[in-house]
């Protein structure tokens, strides 16, 4: 844990922060390992600092290392504001999860000091995406529990069963297997419901003869996984067979290209070079793929806006798709580790395409 405290610290002295209040519950736990509800740290060049509520003074006792100073408090930011050592002082807060609220409620705590608020949301996000060994082996984890599930549940056949029976039972398996849960509500879509990329499973049986899109994940040990099969259920049209065949295409040479160097958005084109030459460019509407650690939906992103270099220790997925509306829709989507010469997948599920009855 204290590497990420340093290196915390070394990103607050490049912007000459004094201190950053981290108010979002996920980046505390990052920080600090602590899994409960209701917590703030404070990290700068003073002492760190923990402040929780009374509920918590056993589990963050045991959970947090001493370098932490512990606080109880019935209010956090009251508590914050009072530790503060004294001083003119540059506070950064993270403008992306305090809410205005908050916001309003420190401007008024710090009224009589000389104190600066700075927006600075994303210093710990930055650190979050290059994961240590540690955290790969857990999202690996994640990931195999949620290959076992599928295999359990949709190896098991899913014609005539509904979408949400496949998804409640996905999640189910999971758990079974020791997640905490879904890493999000899984989706299960056939046929042309397919073509929406994120479907909600319905109440509607899964006929025999088409593509059924199956994204889900597990949320292990605080880290989630994320993987995408689209399966066939029975003998498929010619249509439905290409577009199955150019997505794997797709995802196959975006794959290769994942390694630490190229950015997000050149790792993106690959995968839409060929979506585009097969005539289906308008129906891949959505990115490359995410960052996915302690939540399945962060840094760095793999699309048109993903400027930032890959870098090794990045968990990334790579998933393109094809949604053609009322029709069909394909997506394949493998969980990356970035390593510094190439990268490894975490999911291991295979790609040719498998028919289920
Ligand atoms: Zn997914
Ligand atoms: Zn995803």
């Amino acid at each position: 844990m204290s590497a990420r405290l340093k290196a915390l610290r070394a990103k607050l002295a490049g912007r000459e922060l004094d201190a950053l209040l981290v108010s979002n519950l996920v980046n505390v736990r990052w920080l600090t390992g602590f899994t409960g509800s209701n917590a703030a740290a404070v990290v700068g060049t003073a002492a760190p600092r923990f402040v929780t509520d009374f509920r918590y003074l056993t589990q963050s006792a045991a959970q947090l290392d001493p370098v932490w100073e512990r606080e109880i408090a019935t209010d956090l930011l009251i508590r914050v504001v009072d530790g503060l050592p004294g001083g003119p002082l540059k506070l950064g807060f993270d403008d992306a999860h305090l809410t205005v609220k908050q916001h309003a409620q420190l401007e008024k705590l710090l009224a009589d000091r000389d104190a600066e608020l700075v927006p600075a949301g994303g210093v710990v996000e930055a650190l979050r995406a290059v994961k240590d060994d540690a955290e790969i082996a857990k999202i690996r984890a994640a990931a195999r529990v949620a290959d076992e599930a599928f295999e359990e549940v949709v190896g098991g056949g899913i014609v005539g069963r509904t979408e949400r029976d496949v998804a409640l039972d996905l999640e189910v398996a999971m758990r079974r297997r020791g997640a905490e849960g879904a890493s999000f509500p899984p989706i299960v879509a056939a046929g042309e419901h397919g073509a929406l990329p994120h479907a909600v499973p319905r109440d509607v049986p899964i006929p025999a003869g088409t593509l059924v899109v199956i994204d889900w994940g597990a949320q292990l040990d605080g880290y989630a996984s994320d993987c995408t099969r689209t399966v066939a259920t029975g003998e498929l049209d010619p249509r439905d067979r290409a577009i199955y065949a150019t997505v794997l295409v797709a995802q196959q040479a975006a794959l290769a290209a994942v390694r630490a160097g190229p950015t997000g958005r050149d790792v993106d084109a690959v995968a839409r070079a060929i979506i585009d030459e097969s005539g289906h460019a308008e129906h891949f509407g959505h990115g490359l793929g995410h960052g996915v650690g302690m939540e399945v939906h962060e840094g760095p992103r793999l699309s048109k806006q993903g400027k930032d270099p890959l870098a090794a220790g990045n968990i990334v997925t790579v998933e393109p798709g094809i949604y053609v509306p009322g029709a069909v829709g394909v997506r394949i989507e493998d969980l990356v580790a970035v390593t510094a010469d190439g990268h490894e997948v975490l999911n291991s599920l295979p790609k040719t395409l498998r028919t289920v009855h």
